[in-house]
């Protein structure tokens, strides 16, 4: 008879410790990988010219043989959006996903013509699955979009546990979490907990989605005029408080902003957002009816310049003006860094005369989808994990994560701040430190769908050694010109202290691309030619080979 060896399973991120965002955990043995996650992060000003941001699959690559499924905890694009660029590099031999997040994900490889790529499979709470040694199963969770997951993984080493994004919330908009399901979970024995970080520096209980939507629907009653309500397009269950509140109300809805509509078309598809057809019209049919009647639904919360609400402040939206009587609301709170912007187009609305109303303790317009500190105690109490590694977090969140668990008993030694790339390895119910894995960013330039593979930047040495440029034209491709200088952005290389280069190397690139818009050419080319003018230039003046981002911005 054969006798059972214990083989270690190995857990570690490529994506997701230290951020938020670009989300991949991954589970190994000798013969199987299973991949929790495959999302994106959206770079910051930082990184113009580059829309995404996902992790480096070298590893993946390397092991592509043993690649057998990939599940997805719920559809955020932290979670979901790196699956098209994913599927180009290894294949995937079958994608997992609660239903919402099957129909986000199909319809987005459609978008990409990937379609034929990937095998896609609905799973809901009484799914198991088994794949090789490992049995994997789920349990409902509350977060801010619908179908949202956690995901038990039984392997022959010990049961691991990972919460996926959520909060507690007693009193949610959609299906309960599964409290007792969690409870029996955790009293059957969890070898390793991974849980989620995003507000582990907020104390308290996050609200739940109950009082947001009491308090829309307050502002909506109340309202004498039109309103505007600006929101994530990924919070689907706030949209959905403000769709069925405005229809209760007897107020038309016209959606602006193209990711809006997106989700929107696609939950109510699903049945995830109930709105007749008779509430929703066309955005310049909004004169037709009584202001009292109106609501607008829009992206740009965040005060984004290219967002609906932005073209709408600064007069620049062909349908809907601000006047005076128009009631605003921010049901979103501002991502750091965001502040200058936000203030900007608050300024611009109230200046307008319109009303704003943005998140406050007084009116809880807001709410975030991820658990605060109680939230996350009750996790740790409810899953009783005897190993612990935070995740889903900027670092000190993790370390804050990880403070709360040892508080709760779990001994310092048993808790795992790991960095992207860093394992641990279970074996026999222990848990230990292994080998690091490859890891690393990987940046797209997501316009260009067509040269992907040459689009797809992933040296991080080069980053590091010689920086980064990004290099920005604006062309209209009709009338065949030039709209305005090239702009340089650079990262580690030719900053204030040489300015003389910055300005030389804007003349050479107008000048090549003035040339080359004579000729009949594409955008392929003029890419070429930005990153041979700019490569040339600056190895010949200061010795380097930066990472060179030409992006074109086209008018037509
Ligand atoms: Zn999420
Ligand atoms: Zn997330």
């Amino acid at each position: 008879m054969e006798k059972a060896v214990s083989l270690p399973v190995s857990v570690y991120a490529l994506g997701g410790l230290g951020e938020v965002g670009k989300n991949m955990y991954c589970i190994e043995n000798d013969e199987t990988i299973i991949i929790i996650d495959s999302g994106v992060k959206f770079p910051g000003v930082e990184f113009p010219g580059i829309n995404y941001i996902i992790p480096d699959f070298t590893h993946l690559k390397n092991n592509r043989n043993k690649i057998k499924a990939l599940f997805i905890t719920h559809g955020h694009e932290d979670h979901i959006g790196g699956i098209p660029f994913l599927l180009q590099n290894v294949h995937i031999p079958v994608i997992y996903a609660p239903r919402l997040a099957c129909a986000l994900i199909k319809n987005r490889l459609e978008e990409y013509r990937l379609s034929d790529l990937a095998t896609i499979k609905e799973y809901d709470s009484d799914t198991r699955i088994k794949i090789d040694r490992f049995i994997v199963s789920f349990f409902r969770v509350t977060h801010s979009i619908p179908d949202s997951f956690g995901v038990v993984v039984d392997t022959p080493e010990g049961r691991i546990v990972s919460t996926g994004d959520f909060k507690i919330d007693l009193t949610p908009i959609g299906k309960d979490i599964e409290l007792t399901r969690m409870a029996e979970i955790g009293k059957e024995g969890v070898t390793l907990l991974l849980s989620e970080s995003t507000n582990a520096e907020e104390e308290g209980y996050t609200p739940s989605e109950k009082n947001v939507y009491d308090s829309i629907d307050d502002i909506i009653k109340n309202a004498q005029g039109r309103l505007i309500v600006s929101t994530f397009s990924s919070n689907i269950s706030r949209i959905q408080q403000v769709c069925e509140s405005a229809v209760s109300h007897n107020r038309k809805i016209t959606i602006v902003g193209r990711s809006m509509e997106k989700t929107v078309e696609i939950s109510r598809g699903f049945g995830y957002i109930h709105v007749p057809d008779n509430s929703i019209i066309e955005t310049q049919d909004i004169k037709r009816f009584p202001n009292s009647e109106i609501l607008i639904l829009c992206t740009g919360s965040q005060g984004e310049s290219m967002a609906a609400l932005s073209r709408i402040a600064n007069g620049a939206h062909k349908d809907i003006h601000i006047i005076p009587g128009d009631t605003i609301v921010f049901s979103s709170s501002a991502i750091p860094g965001n502040g200058v912007m936000i203030d900007n187009v608050i300024n611009q609305l109230a200046r307008s005369g319109a009303e704003i109303i943005t998140n406050s303790i007084l009116n809880d317009i807001h709410s975030s989808g991820h658990a605060s500190r109680q939230e996350l105690r009750l996790m740790l109490k409810l899953m009783n994990p005897k190993f612990f590694m935070p995740i889903h977090g900027e670092y000190r969140m993790l370390r804050l994560h990880a403070e709360m668990a040892k508080d709760l008993g779990i001994p310092q030694e048993n808790i795992f701040v790991l960095d992207n790339g860093d394992s641990i390895t279970l074996s026999k119910g222990k848990v230990k430190r292994g080998y690091a894995v490859e890891h690393g960013n990987t940046y797209i330039d997501g316009k260009d769908i067509n040269s992907l593979a040459e689009a797809v930047i992933s040296d991080r040495r080069i980053l590091m050694d010689d920086g980064m440029l990004a290099i920005t034209i604006s062309l209209d491709s009709k009338k065949n010109v030039m709209l305005n200088r090239p702009e340089i952005y650079a990262k580690g290389i030719i900053n204030q202290g040489n300015q003389k280069y910055h300005d030389e190397l804007v003349q050479l690139i107008d000048q090549g691309v003035k040339e080359k818009l004579q000729t009949k050419t594409n955008f392929s080319e003029l890419k070429l030619l930005i990153k041979d003018i700019a490569g040339f230039y600056l190895y010949k003046k200061i010795k380097r080979h930066p990472i060179i981002i030409p992006v074109i911005m086209n008018k037509n």
